[in-house]
């Protein structure tokens, strides 16, 4: 969907970040996770500098159209992430109820374009859901209380939508090995959090991330690299 500058307070400062969206190509329709960079806040324009690529033509390369798409779902509702939320009036869009809720807190997102337009049509969660079937959400909060990843069942295994439940495939990687090692019982110094564990039983073969083009691959280890390394 296009990318911010990471300023200065942020990890990677100076930077290019990508905001990365997910089409997922159902077979009772698209099903889309997360809307875009919002316009609207000049703090924002003057810290992040973002750079949008414009909704319509993203999923026309995506071969569908805005008005094709059957069920929305954030990961959370900060600006980067549900910014074109407006552009679905009276389609189902799927947010866990606290993430909702936060949105009318100060400082948290842009309020009108993400969830305060007209025909706005929120199913607020308190846990997991299927979206449709193979299409489920899950919550991962951290990044907010709200956040929440989606797990698509393709036909070569389940894959893990993300979100920014971690900014990197890198930073994932670290805390699924560390559930790992902590769950064969030996020793680890680093940390995963708690839904960690609920993400390891539905043991994506992939996860896609909001802000990260790295793909983390359950199994690369027996994609080609020598098992005596
Ligand atoms: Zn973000």
């Amino acid at each position: 969907m296009g990318h911010w500058m990471a300023p200065g307070h942020l990890p990677f400062a100076g930077a290019a970040v990508v905001v990365d969206a997910f089409l997922v190509r159902h077979p009772s329709g698209p099903v889309l996770l997360d809307t875009g960079i919002g316009v609207g806040m000049p703090e924002v324009e003057a810290m992040y500098k973002p750079v949008r690529w414009p909704l319509d033509e993203v999923l026309r390369d995506a071969g569908v159209s805005v008005g094709e798409i059957r069920v929305v779902a954030n990961c959370h509702m900060h600006f980067d992430h549900s910014g074109n939320n407006f552009r679905f009036p009276r389609v189902p869009i799927l947010a866990q109820k606290v993430e909702r809720e936060a949105v009318a807190t100060p400082n948290y997102t842009l309020p009108g374009p993400v969830a305060e337009f007209d025909g706005a049509r929120f199913e607020l969660l308190e846990g997991e859901a299927d979206i449709v079937p193979g299409v489920r959400i899950v919550p991962t909060p951290g990044h907010t209380a709200g956040h929440q990843a989606l797990v698509v069942e393709t036909a070569g295994g389940p894959v893990l939508l993300a979100g920014q439940a971690f900014t990197t495939a890198s930073e994932f990687g670290f805390a699924a090995f560390s559930h790992r090692l902590a769950t064969d019982g030996l020793d680890t110094i680093g940390e995963s959090p708690a839904w960690m564990a609920r993400i390891a039983k539905l043991d994506p073969i992939r996860t896609y991330f909001a802000h990260d083009l790295l793909v983390h691959e359950r199994d690369a280890t027996t994609l080609g690299i020598p098992q005596r390394l």
